[in-house]
């Protein structure tokens, strides 16, 4: 009863769409259940079309760090609406919203605006392959980049050999040139540079890992990223889809004071909308087209809507500095009713997942070693009592300036309940 208008629809949407989806996620296979169909969204809450009320801890999957329709976000969108919707065509805006950014990051010197994370990856990862001359990637089991061919890898079967694909549909040939190594383990890293180091293109890796739950850098891990680079003349590109501007306003560059040499933003750089920005030093991104010979374009890239939305909210961001503190007190509340009912949490800023495992989650194994069920069960719990969080235990929490104390308060009791029922 409570979900018939969502169950009407997903029975739609499955003949409609593969999973009645337009992002695998978005089904709820893994916490076996169908989905909710949202209608709409203000501040810290999202409404189903059943009328149900949720406290929303996913945010889009992390562009909503100022809760959803900000009223100064939405009248700089319904202003820039007015003027046409797209022109294909240089604007004021993309200069404003690149001069915002290389103001806040200054390591992107040079930047190209684009309209998803995968295609900033992917744009980097090619710009990085033309400016060395070298075919071979370096990406992290675990870390996540966007669903370009020659990043759905898994690590190959023996050490030190190079990845095999990951997904249906993407030859071997794609994916020879990406070798994987472990989040937090120099040595994998070391082994794969003494004898490929000349010719890695480029090492991307996502600063804090938000795509296996959350994992943070151990201490040193970063820098030693940033060395090994250097040395074999290797391009460090941090992937801050989501960190930039949700680990700080300067992301995790600046959080953890390591300038990478590219960097790849998205989700809150859109404010909302389909928005994403690959950038980085001068000199490597004078080989993007048309100034070099790296070709890359798009036909709605730099929209103009999308553009007024990622201003709106970077401003915001940066006339209320306390909103990243405000997020992580919060955030910490979260994190402390977890710990309560027995999880293994890891927290940065406002990014926060509580694994159901005993061990501490350094590394992919360690996330992998959580009992999804049990997080299904949680999952049922929570959202049965209008608490919407990922449906899926390897994905972040992720909570916005817009969460009231009183929402968080009373999230954190229906997650202690958890441990009784
Ligand atoms: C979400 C994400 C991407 C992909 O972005 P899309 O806009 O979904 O294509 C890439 N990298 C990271 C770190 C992400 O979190």
């Amino acid at each position: 009863m409570r979900y018939k208008n969502s169950e009407e629809l997903y029975n739609k949407a499955v003949n409609l769409m593969p999973g009645g989806v337009n992002s695998p996620v978005r089904a709820f296979l893994n916490v076996d259940r169908t989905p909710v169909f949202i209608d709409r969204a203000k501040g810290d809450k999202i409404y189903d079309v059943d009328g149900n009320e949720y406290i929303d801890y996913v945010c889009s999957w992390g562009p909503g760090i100022l809760g959803h329709a900000h009223p100064k976000v939405i009248e700089a969108v319904k202003a820039a609406c007015e003027k046409g919707l797209t022109f294909g065509a240089p604007t004021r805006n993309e200069v404003e919203l690149a001069e915002l950014i290389k103001s806040i990051m200054p390591s992107m010197e040079v930047m190209r605006m684009v309209n998803s994370g995968t295609e900033a990856t992917m744009s980097a990862i090619r710009t990085a392959r033309g400016y060395t001359g070298r075919d071979m990637i370096l990406k992290f089991k675990g870390c996540y980049h966007g669903h370009s061919d020659g990043l759905l890898v898994k690590a190959g079967s023996a050490a030190l050999t190079s990845a095999v694909p990951d997904s249906a549909g993407v030859p071997e040939s794609y994916t020879k040139n990406t070798l994987v190594a472990l989040y937090n383990d120099e040595n994998s890293v070391k082994e794969l540079f003494e004898k490929y180091g000349n010719d890695i293109a480029c090492v991307i890796v996502e600063p804090v890992a938000a795509n296996m739950g959350v994992v943070l850098p151990e201490k040193g891990f970063l820098q030693f990223l940033r060395d090994i680079t250097e040395k074999y003349n290797s391009v460090l590109i941090f992937d801050e889809v989501i960190t930039g501007f949700r680990l700080g306003l300067g992301g995790a560059q600046e959080y953890y004071g390591i300038k990478p040499d590219m960097t790849t933003l998205g989700k809150i750089v859109g404010g909302g909308m389909p928005m994403a920005v690959y950038g980085g030093r001068k000199e490597i991104m004078d080989f993007v087209s048309p100034v070099g010979k790296v070709y890359q374009a798009g036909t709605l890239s730099g929209n103009p809507v999308a553009t007024t939305a990622g201003i709106a909210t970077i401003k915001i961001l940066m006339e209320n500095k306390n909103i990243y503190s405000d997020i992580e007190k919060k955030t910490s509340k979260i994190a402390e009713a977890l710990k309560y009912i027995g999880l293994s949490v890891n927290q940065a800023g406002s990014l926060l997942c509580g694994y159901f495992t005993d061990r501490e989650v350094k590394n992919y194994d360690d996330a992998l070693s959580s009992d999804t069920k049990k997080y299904a069960e949680f999952f049922a719990w929570l959202i049965d009592r209008g608490i919407y969080v990922a449906p899926s235990q390897y994905e972040a929490m992720f909570i916005s300036a817009a969460h009231s104390d009183e929402d968080i308060e009373k999230t954190c009791g229906i997650i202690r309940e958890f441990k009784n029922n």
